[in-house]
């Protein structure tokens, strides 16, 4: 019945730029709601939420009209107002944020703001025509967060001209940062963009499921060295994506289970390089995972026991386990 979040999606409107990687209308509602609109979802998305937040979602939410934002904006505040939501949320650029925007932003009960910074590195930002740079990003988040806001960034790893240790270091960048939560959307390439005529021409090739998740599990330790929430992996699966709207890349249904299973297996491995003249050890984790540290189709042992040919594991799941893996001997 409880849902924290309502999200409103604002297709592509108002965005001046021409993402290589980007179809809004693919990917959110294809229809840009008007402000009445916005007001009778969030009456029946209430019917099934308490105190949520009201997100603006799926487009550059401050490169749309003052007006139109306005316009937005107490529609959804009101809800705040009456005590029936919690707080509004939006997703914008790091080059669309200025004093008067976080201004307007804080006016209307605005708690969380989303950049999509998607990397850290000029030339990867230049190549995927965001229009931005790291810089912008630096400012803007050091703004939004000295005006009280939560701050939410985005990542793209993936992306052309980009490769592990780019991605590695944005996100060590981003974490420099102090933002409240990070999303990790390894890069998929989605029908009728740039970036799929590009793959189609052989100009680029993409992460596969498998090189993403392994990427982002390295991501993940970064984020988690510094105590950074990492509120998504991988874009969340879609009837018109599994279709064939996602031509290439890093789309998987299950790709939050993918880098789950990908960071336990480098986990077990730097605890198993500890046993290494051990025959047989143990590999606990905590209850409910079970299946991460196995991996798909077993994925994961079958790896384990190839890299360690001399050794039998046995797996098992720990009720009162804290620790998120353990390897003991036999
Ligand atoms: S800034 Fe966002 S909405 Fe605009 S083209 Fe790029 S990804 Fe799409």
């Amino acid at each position: 019945m409880k849902s924290s979040v309502i999200p409103i999606f604002i297709p592509h409107l108002g965005c001046p730029n021409d993402c290589i990687f980007c179809n809004q209308r693919r990917i959110a509602a294809p229809k840009t709601p008007s402000a009445d609109e916005v007001t009778k979802l969030i009456s029946k998305a209430l019917e099934h939420s308490q105190d949520p937040q009201i997100s603006f979602y799926g487009g550059s939410f401050t490169c749309i009209s003052a007006d139109l934002q306005e316009s937005y904006l107490s529609a959804a505040f009101e809800f705040v107002e009456k005590g029936l939501a919690d707080s509004l949320r939006i997703s914008t650029r790091p080059d669309a944020i200025d004093g008067d925007v976080l201004a307007r932003l804080k006016k209307y009960g605005v708690k969380t703001i989303e950049l999509g910074a998607q990397s850290m590195d000029d030339e990867v930002l230049a190549l995927a025509r965001r229009g931005h740079t790291a810089q912008d990003t630096e400012k803007s988040s050091k703004m939004i967060k000295a005006a009280g806001f939560e701050l939410i960034l985005q990542i793209m790893p993936g992306l052309p001209a980009s490769n592990r240790e780019k991605d590695i270091e944005t996100a060590k960048k981003v974490a420099a940062l102090k933002p409240d939560g990070v999303r990790i959307y390894p890069v998929c390439v989605i029908k009728d963009t740039t970036l799929c005529d590009m793959y189609e021409k052989g100009e680029y090739t993409p992460l596969t499921p498998d090189d993403a998740a392994e990427l982002c599990a390295e991501i993940w330790d970064v984020f988690m060295d510094n105590d950074i929430p990492i509120i998504r992996t991988g874009l969340n699966p879609t009837e018109e994506l599994s279709e064939g709207a996602a031509v290439a890349g890093a789309y998987h249904p299950a790709m939050g289970q993918l880098v789950r299973s990908a960071w336990l297996f480098n986990k077990a491995c730097a605890l198993i390089d500890k046993h290494i003249n051990e025959q047989r050890l143990i590999i606990s984790v905590p209850k409910g995972k079970l299946s991460d540290m196995r991996g798909q189709k077993n994925s994961n042992i079958e790896r384990l026991s190839q890299r360690y040919p001399n050794i039998t594991f046995a797996v098992y799941e720990s009720n009162d386990q804290k620790e998120p893996i353990k390897v003991s001997k036999v």
